[in-house]
């Protein structure tokens, strides 16, 4: 068992999917461990993206993360880092495969739907950064 985090992030929020991406989730044999609805900060955002600074998206990219509500949840299951990212699709939905939330919802390279550690150290980070402190169920 491993665990992944996830956040739906703000356009997704916005455009009404949450429902429809919780539910691809679970279709995929997710356990969802822990949520919240949470309003980012700019220095919140920056700070969960810290890996980006430098890059010349990292100004819209944070601007974006804190522009509305988003949704950091923990999911467990088998090999769940991995399996989340084919869930989620590639970055940038135009080269997303069909059926990937990405492909499924997601509007632009930024504006892209949902967030999902790629690796177990920044899986472990981003648990801690969203739920610090929480004994997970
Ligand atoms: P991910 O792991 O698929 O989310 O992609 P990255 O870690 O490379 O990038 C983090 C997030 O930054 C992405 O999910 C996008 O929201 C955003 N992003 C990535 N590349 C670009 C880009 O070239 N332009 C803009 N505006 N945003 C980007």
């Amino acid at each position: 068992m491993e665990r992944t985090l996830t956040i739906i992030k703000p356009d997704a929020v916005k455009a009404g999917h949450i429902g429809d991406i919780i539910k691809i989730f679970e279709t995929n044999g997710f356990r969802i461990v822990a949520a919240r609805l949470v309003n980012l900060s700019k220095p919140e955002a920056e700070g969960f993206y810290a890996v980006h600074r430098g890059k010349p998206f990292f100004e819209s990219l944070t601007g974006f993360m804190s522009s509305g509500p988003a949704i950091p949840m923990v999911l467990e299951g088998e090999n769940a880092i991995a399996r989340l990212r084919e869930v989620m699709g590639a970055t940038n939905p135009a080269n997303a495969a069909a059926g990937t939330i990405r492909k499924l919802y997601a509007a632009s390279i930024e504006a892209n739907c949902i967030h999902g550690s790629d690796a177990p150290e920044t899986a472990a980070f981003e648990i801690s950064y969203f739920f610090p402190g929480v004994q997970l169920i």
